[in-house]
């Protein structure tokens, strides 16, 4: 049933009352295809009840964009509809912060920030069906965002999509950024793939009543047969790895055989290699060895008529509902057992693989182990992993691992320390906060900086990370330094061995005279021995402690290869 046959059938209920409050918000908006905005939100609330999620989680689909782009503010949200739908929607709005541009380090750390900000996995499902549609509906977008949407989609969205085990989600999405993010590629493989596509769907076709009958003679009655076409985003990386020889994929169109029982897939596996023989070591166990993500299905390759390989893979209907569905068929096994049904129990065995996948999969023993309470289940929803560290994100959409407790200093230090040492005032979600404010994960910080500033003595008792904490001492001390080295008039001769070139000469003067050394002398000689030329310079100053950041900054030049000083 779609989302608007929900509404209808019940206008009172938690669904009705959503589809109503955001068809109204949303009057006369529209998305940048030119189609009410509207559409948006059913496609997204459809999505989650595909995945069988519960009333709120669909509510949160439908009013997901409402206070982001309407008038609506969060309190009347709350007002109108509870806590709970405020805290999904308020947590997908946070996500939608991030920005993730591909720099490739960050990756793991925005994973983290996004299981860490939503508390609880149900935002992660509404921020999932989001992109979806946002994905199908990309053509419409300029050209520079839809590059940017399908990187964040294909390197965050879809990750965070398997390791739920969500992995027909998963494909879906990277199938989707696939065009965007490598167009010639694409149309490459589309050119070369689609008739034989078209060729192995025929074949499958052909073959499917011979599986059929050999399945029945073993009495396996309740069983269903389709096909899987390998998708094209996927199958561009195996046919990279295969020097392109599309020959040597043998999954192109695998054929699927789903059956009642764990040893119905046995059954049904000895079935099918009576009738066409097995390639040696193709036949795969992951029921007996899940994957890590939680997929489980028996897999193998047969030399079906005419010699044509074909992969088959045999599951259970619940493996089949967890392949497509991950983490978020959970909430099947729950209606299930609700209305008395045995769902088959899963027993997912995660491999010890990613720390915060092993600590869901402890939930989802928990549940899967006993008969545990609806409330017990949304509990275990919530996710706690991250409750030591808080994520705070820089204006360019950066995020920031910092351990809780941590105040915009600290933050600025980890951005950079010259950053710390400036910082003059810092603002939290677009207000002005004190420097010593507690910032919580997913708080959006600004640091306002000041040329010349230096760290004060105070903010030692109240940053929490070393990194600040030893900037700000190594500043304090050079601003004493300083004072007791001011106006001291020293001579230095600096030799500096460089690879000469045109106008080298004057890019050393111009950095001398920026950091106020006045220059009496420069003289260039070679030596037989030496390998390179000699500067040497010589030249008074007034504050010594800023020898060290003149050769610092000489050096940065390419050609200076050494540098040595001496006090005259
Ligand atoms: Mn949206």
């Amino acid at each position: 049933m779609t989302v608007a046959e929900l509404a209808r059938n019940n206008p009172g209920g938690l669904i009705g009352k959503a589809f109503s409050f955001a068809e109204k918000a949303h009057k006369g908006q529209k998305r940048k295809s030119g189609e009410p905005y509207f559409n948006h939100l059913t496609a997204t609330a459809d999505t989650l009840s595909s995945w069988h999620l519960d009333d709120a989680t669909i509510a949160a689909g439908l009013l997901h964009d409402a206070v982001e782009d309407t008038p609506v503010t969060r309190e009347e949200l709350r007002e109108r509809f509870g806590e709970e739908i405020d805290f999904l929607v308020d947590g997908v709005t946070k996500l939608s912060h991030l920005k993730y541009r591909g720099a490739q380090e960050k990756v793991e750390n925005l994973r983290k920030l996004i299981f860490a900000l939503s508390q609880d996995l149900r935002v992660i499902f509404v921020k999932l069906a989001d992109r979806l549609h946002n994905m199908q509906t990309l053509s419409a977008v300029p050209r520079e965002k839809q590059k940017r949407i399908a990187l964040e989609t294909n390197d965050i969205y879809a990750p965070i999509a398997y390791r739920l085990g969500m992995q027909n989600l998963s494909g879906e999405l990277q199938d989707l950024s696939f065009p965007y993010l490598y167009p010639q590629e694409s149309k490459w493989l589309y050119d070369n793939v689609r008739e034989r596509y078209k060729e192995r769907e025929e074949y499958l076709e052909n073959i499917k009543p011979l599986l059929g009958r050999a399945l029945e003679a073993h009495h396996l009655k309740a069983y269903t047969i389709d096909f899987r076409a390998k998708r094209y985003s996927s199958l561009y990386y195996k046919l990279v790895r295969h020097n392109m020889d599309i020959e040597r994929i043998y999954d192109l169109v695998a054929m699927r055989v789903i059956v009642e029982t764990v040893q119905d897939c046995y059954a049904a596996l000895g079935a099918i290699h009576e009738l066409w023989p097995p390639l040696p070591g193709r036949i795969k166990d992951y029921i007996a060895m899940p994957k890590p993500n939680g997929y489980r299905s028996l897999h193998t390759t047969i030399i079906g008529p005419d010699g044509k390989f074909v992969e088959i893979q045999i599951r259970t209907r619940i493996m089949h509902e967890e392949d497509e569905n991950g983490i978020a068929a959970h909430w099947l096994y729950e209606q299930y057992k609700k209305s008395g049904l045995n769902p088959d129990r899963p027993t997912r065995k995660l491999a010890e693989e990613v720390r915060w996948v092993q600590q869901l999969r402890t939930w989802q023993e928990k549940y899967a182990g006993e008969g545990e309470a609806h409330d017990e289940f949304l509990e275990a929803m919530k996710i706690d992993f991250f409750k030591d560290r808080i994520f705070g994100i820089t204006p360019k959409g950066d995020v920031i691992d910092l351990p809780v407790g941590s105040t915009p200093i600290d933050f600025a230090y980890h951005i950079h320390s010259e950053v710390g040492n400036a910082c003059v005032a810092a603002k939290v979600n677009d207000q002005f906060a004190s420097l010593d404010y507690e910032l919580h994960s997913g708080d959006l910080v600004e640091i306002l900086t000041q040329k010349n500033k230096k760290p004060s003595e105070d903010w030692l008792s109240f940053v929490k990370t070393t990194v600040a904490r030893d900037h700000i001492k190594i500043a304090l001390r050079e601003k004493d330094n300083r004072l007791r080295a001011k106006r001291v008039p020293t001579k230095v001769e600096f030799k500096v061995a460089v690879q000469n070139r045109l106008g080298l000469l004057r890019d050393i003067s111009a950095i001398i005279a920026k950091s106020h050394f006045h220059i009496g002398s420069i003289n260039t000689t070679k030596q037989s021995t030496a390998k390179f030329p000699i500067m040497r310079i010589e030249c008074e100053l007034h504050e010594r402690d800023k020898i060290e950041r003149l050769i610092l900054k000489l050096k940065e030049l390419k050609e200076v290869r050494e540098i040595s000083y001496r006090v005259l």
